[in-house]
């Protein structure tokens, strides 16, 4: 188990947990590109139920290109998107990692969605890159 903490840009919401990780993504999707503001989204997988988050939590329900439904959770006051949902990985929450107290615990596997990436972004050459997502 891995101590986890972290908040949003205001600090109204605001999380811990002793977690395992289960995967963490670079994610070049044009919904990740587009929800985060950013080149790319980078997210850790988790147990939902090892973190206890406080706050007052907004959300946003999409579908995947799957058909799974998504939600992405962020602050209501400050408008960090902080977490997201699949319905297709019941108990999973993906939670952001440039809000993560402890950066080192931050290691992507692989880079998802390569396809879609926005052509000047560098990848680390170590990784596996998938056109869309694996599987
Ligand atoms: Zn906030
Ligand atoms: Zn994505």
């Amino acid at each position: 188990m891995t101590k986890i903490s972290g908040s949003c840009l205001c600090g109204a919401v605001s999380y811990s947990g002793d977690i395992t990780i289960k995967m963490t993504m670079n994610c070049h999707c044009t919904d990740c590109r587009k929800v985060t503001g950013a080149a790319y989204g980078t997210l850790l997988f988790m147990a939902e139920d090892e973190l206890t988050i406080s706050g007052d939590l907004q959300s946003y329900h999409h579908k995947s290109d799957r058909g799974s439904d998504l939600t992405k959770l962020f602050c209501g006051t400050c408008g960090s998107q902080m977490f997201t949902r699949n319905s297709a990985r019941p108990g999973l929450i993906g939670v952001r990692a440039g809000q993560i107290d402890q950066t080192d615990l931050v290691k992507p596997g692989a880079n998802l969605y390569g396809d879609s990436a926005i052509p000047s972004t560098k990848m680390d050459p170590n990784l596996p890159v998938h056109a869309k997502m694996p599987g």
